[in-house]
């Protein structure tokens, strides 16, 4: 079949990891008899440095007539680069969620694996690790706290801020939705994260959610508060499938997920709207302190190609494929510096992309 994917390079190490992630793809087409058929689109910074602004409309009408979108990073270093001396509106950052709110994409899905060679880069007891924990953070992305009204106003002389928490009940069921489809394709388990014992919107998260889970009887559904699941995530992480969760509780489970994991250079991540289209990232950032070195981990951003395979192509074996070769590498002993450890042999981004490439 033929496949088209555009490609955002974006800022930083974004270019050199994006290349590395496109050379596994090549290799999985070559493999499996596909065509990939890549274009290219500028954001972020490097939008800014060639078009004026960090998201032309040729990217969101690119990225609109694709099956998908494998995105590299955006940004610089906030304190020196002169992209932060712009307003707001002009900025790196901007270009990011501009294109994310064009695009629809309301499902964000942050997976923390445990890979068994990377265990010692865990901060958790091994007894609490042994056969280790493979967890999928699912955020709602465009509502809640983060997009209600807000202000700060002084009254009497009293400065006082508000922020609002709304969600609808269409906004909860189209995420809900995603959680027991994908769950379906783990191991049917989702674990819905709230605060209904205080909060309305957590109460209709609930209810919603259980709605929802009358046609997925095949899924096991558990509810947990959110205070709840940030302790049974360092206490136990191996009782979680799917976590399903509104945005804030989301951003914050989520970071504390990779945090378990060890090393936020392999951790991918996927954004998608109602339809199977998606935009896929590593987690990390541009790594501006890195850019040009070689010394990326390409890891993050291959894991995430693999994810686009098995999300919005829906080439299970694929991504096996894919995921299967990370994991040789690994075994075989080689490793980009943020993941060295004593024994192994140290290589650069672009060997590490070959090396995966050459195990599909
Ligand atoms: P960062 O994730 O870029 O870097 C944090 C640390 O981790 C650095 O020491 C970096 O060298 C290291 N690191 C990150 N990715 C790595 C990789 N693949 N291999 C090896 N080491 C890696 O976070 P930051 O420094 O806070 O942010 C830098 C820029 O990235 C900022 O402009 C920030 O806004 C932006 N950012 C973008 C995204 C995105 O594109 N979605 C996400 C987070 C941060």
């Amino acid at each position: 079949m033929n496949y088209q994917i555009a490609c955002i390079p974006g800022d930083g190490i974004g270019p050199e990891i994006v290349r590395e992630a496109r050379k596994t793809l090549d290799a999985v087409a070559a493999r499996f008899g596909h065509t990939f058929t890549y274009t290219e689109l500028l954001l972020g910074g490097a939008a800014i440095d060639r078009v004026g602004v960090p998201l032309p409309d040729e990217t969101v009408s690119g990225a609109k007539s694709a099956d998908a979108v494998l995105m590299g990073s955006i940004g610089g270093n906030t304190s020196t680069s002169p992209w932060y001396q712009l307003p707001p509106q002009l900025r790196p950052e901007a270009g990011l969620l501009g294109i994310r709110k064009a695009l629809g994409l309301f499902a964000n899905l942050r997976p923390a694996f445990l890979y068994k060679e990377l265990a010692g880069a865990c901060p958790l007891k091994d007894n609490l690790i042994e056969g280790g924990f493979d967890i999928l953070i699912m955020r709602e992305l465009t509502g809640g706290l983060y997009f209600g009204e807000r202000n700060t106003v002084t009254e009497n002389g009293i400065r006082k801020a508000t922020d609002t928490l709304v969600y609808d009940e269409n906004e909860i069921r189209r995420i809900a939705i995603k959680g027991f489809e994908i769950a379906r394709k783990r191991r049917k388990k989702v674990t819905s994260v709230d605060k209904a014992n205080v909060l309305d919107s957590s109460r209709l998260w609930r209810a919603v959610v259980n709605e929802v889970a009358k046609d997925y009887l095949d899924i096991e559904l558990d509810h947990m508060l959110v205070d709840n699941a940030a302790m049974q995530l360092v206490r136990d992480p191996k009782q979680f499938d799917v976590v399903l969760t509104e945005n804030m509780f989301g951003d914050i489970l989520s970071d504390e997920a990779s945090m378990i994991t060890g090393s936020i250079g392999m951790l991918p991540s996927a954004s998608l709207n109602e339809t199977a289209f998606g935009l896929y990232e590593p987690s990390h950032g541009s790594a501006p302190d890195i850019a040009g070195m070689n010394k990326a981990n390409p890891i993050a951003t291959i894991l995430s190609a693999s994810m686009l395979l098995r999300y919005s192509l829906n080439l299970q074996t694929e991504a096996d494929a894919l995921d299967q070769a990370v994991e040789k590498v690994l075994q075989d002993g080689y490793r980009t510096g943020d993941i060295f450890s004593e024994g192994c042999q140290k290589v650069g981004t672009d060997e590490m992309g070959t090396l995966i490439a050459e195990r599909i």
